[in-house]
């Protein structure tokens, strides 16, 4: 069941009235939010962290939400249930679409779980400025990866609603850009990336 409200006129008159300074910005990037999505452990902070670097090296302006860090603050009031991942989802996408109206190349690494989340936050940012990013791995190998434990601990039962476990990962049908992680390294990855990046560029 979803949770979020339906509509979102407000935002789009407001968007499309602040669309317009871009134009005459002194920051000279067509601003975006690059939205990690993924199962834990896909590499989502580790590819997000060598593109925010590759693209503060090509001199843009940049930042980077993290899932792990907006739940130690932003959302540290919500858990890991159905409605509250769509509230944590949807105050990322409320704040990254305020630092694209400031003109700044977001990148979000955040699993989120549900493809109606995914797609509200889109319509919240627009979709002409969503770059949706899989980044994909199977569940074995995230697993045999786990960086932080955490799918040890969810096997133990001592973590509840972990995503791939015992809650659902809607795969992306048609995202932006799609990144094997078993098969690219990061720096592929963000390669794969800055080249969508340059294409949005061009498309301004
Ligand atoms: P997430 O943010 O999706 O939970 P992390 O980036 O925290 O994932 O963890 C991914 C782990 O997988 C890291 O320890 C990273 O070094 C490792 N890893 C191994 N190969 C790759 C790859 N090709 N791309 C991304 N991460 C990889």
């Amino acid at each position: 069941m979803s949770h979020f409200p339906e509509s979102q006129n407000q935002h789009l008159h407001a968007f499309a009235f602040s669309h317009a300074r871009f134009e005459h910005s002194r920051l000279k990037q067509k601003p975006a939010v690059i939205w990690m999505t993924g199962i834990s452990a896909s590499g989502k902070s580790t590819i997000a962290d060598a593109l925010d670097i590759a693209l503060q090296e090509q001199g843009r302006i940049t930042a980077i939400i993290d899932g792990d860090s907006v739940r130690g603050g932003l959302c540290r009031d919500l858990g890991f249930t159905d409605s509250d991942r769509d509230e944590n989802i949807r105050r990322v996408a409320e704040v990254a679409r305020l630092m694209l109206e400031a003109g700044l190349i977001v990148i979000v690494a955040l699993i989120s779980p549900s493809s109606a989340s995914r797609h509200y936050a889109r319509s919240i940012i627009g979709n002409e400025f969503f770059i949706e990013v899989h980044v994909d791995v199977p569940l074995e190998t995230a697993e045999h990866r786990d960086p932080k434990g955490l799918y040890k601990k969810a096997r133990a039962g001592l973590i509840k609603h972990f995503t791939g476990i015992d809650s659902h990962y809607d795969v992306p049908v048609f995202p932006e850009v799609h990144l094997d992680t078993q098969a690219l390294s990061v720096a592929q990855s963000v390669e794969t990336i800055l080249d969508w990046v340059t294409r949005h560029d061009d498309h301004t």
